[in-house]
């Protein structure tokens, strides 16, 4: 007598669509010091995800030194595997001297565009011990999101300090994390 048929398991049906989403996660993190700013000095304003921050110090840097825009590119270039910012915008080139981050964001979208992916969700932390961002942090999610074509509730920005200790505790760099999610 045949064995009967095993009972089907609705948990896993033998040929269950693949309905899995197609998605990549990607990470960026980015530091730069800090410099007092002086008329004739080499430090920049002190400008976090697009804002401009009222600050004595302002970020070393061969573009406009947002160090938020520059975590968010490398996330996003990551997260297709492509060259990194430094390698598709190098400093040795004069063409990036003072250059306004937002442009790296934006080619960095473009190039994830090509790919057929969008980015769908983005978390952010910026570690500086002052200025603190937190009145800042919904117009840098605001920022963010124009430049992304995402909605602002799928865009976050995080501040902390660094406790006092080490370089980002005493004032003397900032740095940003982040991690980005694509879809497509
Ligand atoms: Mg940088």
């Amino acid at each position: 007598m045949p064995e009967a048929d095993p009972a089907p398991d609705s948990q896993n049906p033998p040929h269950a669509p693949q309905t899995a989403p197609d998605l990549r996660i990607g990470h960026g993190y980015d530091l730069h010091r800090l410099e007092h700013l002086a008329p004739e000095g080499p430090g920049k304003p002190l400008i976090i995800g697009g804002v401009p921050l009222e600050h004595d110090r302002g970020a070393l840097a061969h573009s406009d030194g947002d160090v938020l825009y520059h975590a968010i590119t490398d996330a996003l270039l990551g997260a297709i595997a492509h060259p990194d910012i430094g390698q598709l915008f190098p400093n040795s080139d004069d063409r990036e001297a003072g250059r306004d981050s937002s442009e790296y964001v934006r080619e960095a979208r473009r190039l994830i565009s090509e790919t057929g992916f969008r980015p769908i969700s983005l978390d952010a932390t910026v570690v500086l011990e002052r200025p603190k961002i937190g009145p800042h942090k919904d117009a840098m999610r605001a920022n963010i999101a124009a430049l992304l074509g995402m909605e602002v509730a799928r865009v976050n920005v995080k501040g902390k300090t660094h406790e006092a200790v080490d370089a980002v505790g005493q004032g003397l760099a900032l740095e940003a994390h982040c991690v980005v999610l694509l879809a497509r």
